[in-house]
């Protein structure tokens, strides 16, 4: 059982990624914007919730996500391993997920990291911003602010990786074939 963290920075490619290293190991693949969107969509309390935070471009608070989190991935009990997109974000939800997977007898296989420049990274997603309908996609200063966010609470859990000799970390820029042997050699050779 492999269970994969994918890394990145907003806009970095970690949705476009997961698609194909899904279908190649696999996984279930987990990407905690997308169950809050859905749950957006469907108008769920869960949803409301989260709308308030993700409309500014902050991080929904620790206790729902991870609970969501555990949530989701207790309805896959026969999954062969799970790709994480999105979570952990912080050391509280790092530490959560690691204390929850080691109750079921498992753990972190490893962190792979898309790499790419913050300016490059604005522009994709304001591009994409034209036609995903995402609102932290449509405006600088969210978008910004979502780096911001990366910078303070998301950027400390590398070494928390690290220190556990499981961060990996790729090339982000290139064609998304490119980008998905980078991160195939690296599980490959896990
Ligand atoms: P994403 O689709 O991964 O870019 O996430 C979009 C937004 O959902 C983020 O800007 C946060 O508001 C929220 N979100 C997604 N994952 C998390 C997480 N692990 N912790 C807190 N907020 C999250």
């Amino acid at each position: 059982m492999i269970n994969i963290v994918l890394f990145g920075k907003p806009g970095a490619g970690k949705g476009t990624q997961a698609e194909f290293l899904k279908e190649k190991y696999n996984l279930t693949h987990l990407s905690t914007g997308d169950i809050f969107r859905y749950n957006i969509k469907n108008e769920t309390q869960l949803g409301m919730l989260a709308k308030t935070y993700m409309d500014k471009g902050d991080l929904v608070p620790d206790e729902v996500t991870i609970q969501m989190l555990q949530s989701e991935v207790d309805k896959n009990p026969h999954s062969a391993g799970f790709l994480f997109d999105g979570f952990p974000r912080t050391l509280a939800q790092a530490a959560a997920l690691d204390k929850f997977l080691e109750s079921k007898n498992q753990k972190i296989t490893a962190t792979v990291a898309l790499e790419a420049d913050d300016e490059i990274l604005v522009k994709r997603l304001l591009e994409r911003g034209k036609t995903s309908g995402r609102p932290d996609d449509q405006d600088e200063g969210k978008i910004r602010n979502r780096y911001q966010e990366y910078n303070e609470k998301t950027a400390p859990l590398m070494d928390y990786y690290k220190a556990q000799q499981k961060f990996h970390a790729v090339d982000g820029i290139g064609e998304i074939q490119e980008v998905t042997e980078r991160l195939s050699n690296v599980i490959d050779n896990l």
